[in-house]
């Protein structure tokens, strides 16, 4: 039995009347291909979950941490508040479907049941039962609409992913019904090789390997969660990102063929670079004279790390002092400070001459798997950069990711320049 998943996200189904758009969707998608099963998962409409957090923290605010997710005594019900969005969306997507003659029924995720671990707030999915009532519903022709973002523990307790979940639920259930696809609906088109607000000539790319997708997502493309794009890589379901506003037959092109993010092996034709990512807030933080000794290192990130600072890149060099190096790293503005303050603390152990921060800095990468056979990769872009005199603060390699930092003014200088330079522009 073939089967597929589809997975609307929140402003796709933000009012009763988009909601309807997609059951035509569904339909369309039902009709032409008789026999296939389907399963559809839906976030909560727009705005609803943002909603259903305040009402959390409102009512757990006293005497409970704040009301903060991870506080003490708070994040099992938070759970049953903020996964009652996803609920009402089967239910009117459901009742949409039977309007236009679709036979369709919701279901819930202790029904299922899809099971995840107990790390409320941030649950991760264990299992989805491939043979239950479910899959047979399927295979008979009904169509399933599931909510996203939610599980439930192995003693019955609701949970939920954390924001964004959706689409790691889709891809869940896809991996779970072994479906040919899961085909994530949006409110872009495809994936792009850059934002296309700064490049108007970006272009919307055919396909994209995980990996590639992984690196653009986390550099802060939003168009799928990340976690997503990982449970999609290691169970190797095919993911396609398609635009939800384009209904059948409607495409300028006749198709909305949005962009498939697969195995690499199924790209026939390599593209040396595929996208341009970049992401403002960062910070650089410059320790100017540490002792270079074992340990030193994993102190100082040590302490980063109990703090729940999140550092990017990490370049350590030799001083000209004996018995001295120079360490440099990456991390979100808005902890630039806290950091400082930290590594002040310990200055003890680590005995820095000068610590600098640079915020206002920005991060600027170029991503492609065709970077791991090619040479000449990373000249091409510090020539781009050079050429419009901007001028490289860090940098930092991977197998298929070089990525620089630079002064946060001239991100979109940069981004241009690289898109034109690799050739991505549109024709
Ligand atoms: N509704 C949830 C959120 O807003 C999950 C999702 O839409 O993916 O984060
Ligand atoms: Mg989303």
């Amino acid at each position: 039995m073939t089967r597929l998943v589809m997975k609307f996200g929140g402003t796709s189904v933000g009012d009763v009347e988009r909601i309807r758009r997609v059951a035509r969707i569904v339909a369309a998608e039902r009709a032409s291909r008789p026999g296939r099963g389907l399963a559809v998962v839906v976030s909560a409409m727009s705005g609803e979950t943002d909603k259903l957090v305040k009402l959390a923290r409102d009512a757990g605010g006293e005497g409970l941490d704040g009301g903060t997710v991870g506080g003490p005594g708070f994040d099992d019900e938070y759970d049953v508040v903020v996964s009652t969005g996803e609920q009402v969306t089967t239910g009117l997507l459901a009742l949409a479907l039977r309007q236009i003659g679709v036979p369709a029924r919701s279901w819930q995720n202790w029904q299922i049941p899809v099971r995840s671990d107990a790390a409320h707030s941030k649950a991760r999915i264990d299992a989805i039962d491939e043979k239950g009532d479910l899959a047979r519903s399927i295979d008979a022709g009904e169509v399933a609409v599931i909510p996203g973002f939610q599980g439930v523990t192995a003693e019955g307790r609701i949970t939920t992913l954390g924001r964004g979940g959706s689409d790691t639920s889709a891809v869940g259930v896809a991996a779970a019904l072994k479906a040919e696809r899961c085909d994530i609906y949006t409110d872009v088109d495809g994936v792009y090789t850059t934002d296309p607000r700064i490049v108007p000539k970006a272009r919307r790319l055919e396909k994209i390997s995980y990996e590639e997708m992984l690196e653009m997502a986390s550099l802060g493309a939003k168009v799928l969660q990340t976690r997503s794009v990982e449970l999609a890589m290691a169970q190797r379901v095919p993911v396609r990102v398609l635009s939800s506003f384009i209904e059948p037959g409607e495409a300028s092109d006749g198709r909305n063929a949005g962009t498939i993010v697969c195995d690499e092996e199924e790209i026939v034709e390599k593209q040396i670079v595929s996208g341009v990512a970049y992401s403002r807030d960062e910070a650089k933080v410059s320790l100017i004279g540490v002792v270079d000794a074992p340990g030193v290192a994993a102190d100082i990130f040590g302490r980063l790390a109990d703090a729940g600072i999140n550092v990017d890149m990490i370049v350590q060099s030799q001083s000209r002092q004996e018995g001295k190096q120079n360490i440099v790293f990456t991390c979100p503005d808005r902890d630039a400070r806290r950091a400082q303050d930290i590594l002040e603390a310990a200055h003890e152990k680590i005995k820095t001459d000068e610590i600098h921060i640079k915020r206002d800095v920005a991060k600027v990468s170029v991503i492609g798997i065709g970077m791991k056979s090619q040479v000449g990769v990373a000249r091409t872009m510090f020539s781009a950069l050079a050429a419009k005199g901007i001028n490289i603060e860090v940098i930092a390699t991977s197998e298929i990711k070089i990525s620089v930092i630079i002064d946060s003014q001239y991100v979109e200088l940069a981004v241009r320049a690289l898109h034109t330079a690799y050739g991505l522009d549109a024709a």
